[in-house]
């Protein structure tokens, strides 16, 4: 067993610890299989052995043959109904709910570098394990364990011999069931690995269909994931050739157990050394026990594929963040928006020397209510700024204030609490109309979100759908166009009420009437706060109070659009190059 499913173990059992009540009444399966597989035939041989050394046989014994049927039966359901299902139910629903947290405690990097699909795949196997380990160990494995250890007892009081040899060759078998299912978790845990990566390129495969249609690529996709799929396809392939190889040698196993049993016990009774009684009592209880190891390979198969799933999931959970909260937060005071970069050095590659950085040494201080644009070439570092300020990533050195606190010293919900930001292709939830703008805003209340979308021209085409504010968008929001999304999220930005707006202008891909209605909304939204917006729009940029002009992560020019179009610089030449009303950055 590797680390990672030790860890996995260590967490599943961090579940159990959280009920002992419900795992102690778990447990009562042992007592009622020993009742009902061990002990009631006991009594039933004590009974036979009186009727073959013709004595009469004694009630009691037929009476406690039937009470420890009956009990042993009530025990189990008790067990069961009371105390297995009830903890399957409450540490399942404990493990979701701790997966979301712990993945939403991730940043931004660690999304924008996995696939959805597939951490939704991983976390949900992740639960559903604990579940089947829930049942696997109480009701399959632990009473059987309970039931052998007392049948090998009783066996050795009989037959001193021929129980050590049982327990000898039982310890033996299980062993060695261990170890070839061991052996198997690894096949198994690249089988699982594949088909994870399987779900994934089926989830972006899916989510790009549109793109994949119009550059007609369908039989690349499918030859890709064909690729794919047959290695998967391999992977499972081998190892369920190691699990039916190892079946032959539990099987194997098992018959020299019973033979061991058969031959042992003849010899015995030959020799008066055991009743025949006893001797039929054996054959019963070697059943029992060659059972056990046969539900120890599936116990141990099943677990194997517990943990197996569990990997990718507990390797997850292991994960620190990139972007930590600090120790001892301080409380908020960002209510101004006075934003302040200060001598921010900056990269996204670990190095050495300051002077590859993207950002080396950069200073940005924007006034409170301040609208700037940032327009410059691609690759600039316009977006990487907006980044920086929510924390997405963080700086090597400096500082970044917000009205004179350092945002690395308030809690990163906070941070967000005080900032609106609108990317460039907003998603929405697939929910309604009404709870994709609550979205910015809990408290806010039916007037407050009519309002906003009023104003951010959203209530036009929202009227309109058959359901209103009602109508559920789609996954992503994909029923509504990205003029309509957009305006949507301006709503959802409004009714934040955030002291600092950040936006980056969507450039493409709306119809001339959304862009209109956007323009206005967006103008509503900057009202009262200090925006910072990645500009493309000239009729943006011309209202702004002061544009940055950004060139490979350096300030090479600033100011008004009037001052900067006069010194015909970088922003002078963009502007000269611009095209159908938007800044060409290229
Ligand atoms: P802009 O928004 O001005 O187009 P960006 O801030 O997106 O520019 O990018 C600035 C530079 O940082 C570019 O060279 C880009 O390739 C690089 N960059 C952006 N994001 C990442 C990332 N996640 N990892 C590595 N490099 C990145």
């Amino acid at each position: 067993m590797n680390d990672t499913s030790l860890r996995a173990l260590r967490i599943y059992l961090t579940y159990w610890r959280m009920h002992p009540w419900l795992v102690a009444g778990a447990a009562l399966m042992g007592p009622a299989y020993v009742l009902q597989g061990i002990l009631c035939p006991l009594f039933i041989a004590k009974a036979l052995g009186q009727l073959a050394s013709h004595t009469p046989v004694s009630t009691a014994y037929l009476w406690l043959a039937g009470g420890s049927l009956i009990s042993g039966a009530l025990l189990r359901y008790a067990s069961d109904r009371y105390c297995i299902m009830q903890l399957c139910a409450k540490t399942t629903r404990d493990i979701y709910n701790a997966n979301l947290k712990h993945l939403l405690k991730q940043e931004y990097g660690f999304f924008a570098n996995s696939f959805g699909g597939s951490l939704v795949a991983q976390a949900n196997r992740f639960a559903k394990g604990y579940e089947v380990l829930n049942t696997v160990f109480f009701l399959d494995a632990f009473g059987l364990l309970c039931g052998v250890l007392v049948a090998i007892g009783i066996m050795m009081h009989y037959n001193f011999a021929i129980g050590l040899a049982v327990a000898g060759l039982w310890v033996a078998s299980v062993s060695i069931v261990i170890y070839l299912a061991i052996r198997r978790m690894a096949v198994r845990r690249a089988a699982v690995a594949k088909e994870s990566e399987q779900t994934g390129e089926l989830a972006d495969i899916i989510t790009n269909a549109v793109t994949v249609k119009t550059f007609a690529q369908e039989s690349n996709e499918q030859r890709r994931y064909g690729a794919t799929n047959q290695e998967r396809s391999n992977r499972y392939y081998r190892s369920w050739e190691m699990a039916v190889r190892n079946t032959l040698a539990i099987n194997l196993l098992c018959g020299t157990l019973q033979l061991t049993v058969f031959i042992g016990g003849i010899i015995a009774v030959q020799h008066h050394a055991l009743t025949i009684a006893a001797f039929l009592l054996f054959q019963l209880y070697i059943l029992r026990i060659i059972d056990s190891i046969g539900v120890a390979t599936s116990v141990v198969r099943q677990f194997e594929g517990i943990l197996g799933d569990a990997h990718e999931m507990t390797e997850l959970l292991g994960r620190t963040p990139v972007i930590k909260d600090p120790e001892h937060p301080e409380p908020s005071r960002i209510n101004q928006g006075d934003i302040e970069l200060r001598n921010v050095v900056f990269s996204y590659h670990e190095q050495a020397d300051n002077a590859q950085a993207l950002l080396n040494g950069f200073n940005l201080q924007i006034k409170p209510g301040e609208k700037v644009g940032l327009v410059g070439p691609s690759g600039g570092g316009k977006s990487t700024l907006t980044k920086l300020l929510l924390r997405f990533v963080d700086i090597q050195s400096g500082t970044i204030a917000i009205d004179g606190q350092d945002i690395r010293t308030i809690l990163q919900d906070d941070l967000h609490q005080a900032i609106s930001y609108v990317p460039q292709e907003p998603l929405l939830f697939h929910r309604s109309i009404k709870e994709n703008i609550r979205y910015g805003n809990p408290d806010a209340d039916e007037q407050d979100i009519i309002r906003v979308a009023k104003q951010a021209h959203a209530h036009e085409f929202i009227k309109d759908l058959p359901h209103g504010y009602d109508t559920m968008v789609g996954e992503r929001g994909v029923k509504l166009s990205g003029g309509q999304r957009q305006r949507i999220a301006i709503a959802r930005a409004m009714v934040k009420k955030a002291p600092i707006l950040v936006l980056d202008e969507a450039t493409s891909a709306l119809d001339s009437e959304s862009e209109a209605y956007i323009q206005d909304g967006l103008w509503k939204l900057m009202q009262g706060k200090t925006t910072i917006v990645i500009a493309h729009r000239l009729s943006t940029i011309q209202r702004m109070d002061r544009i940055v002009v950004l060139d490979k992560g350096t300030i090479v020019e600033e100011g008004t659009h009037s001052e900067l179009v006069k010194r015909k610089g970088l922003y002078g030449k963009l502007w000269a190059h611009q095209s159908g009303g938007f800044i060409e950055e290229a």
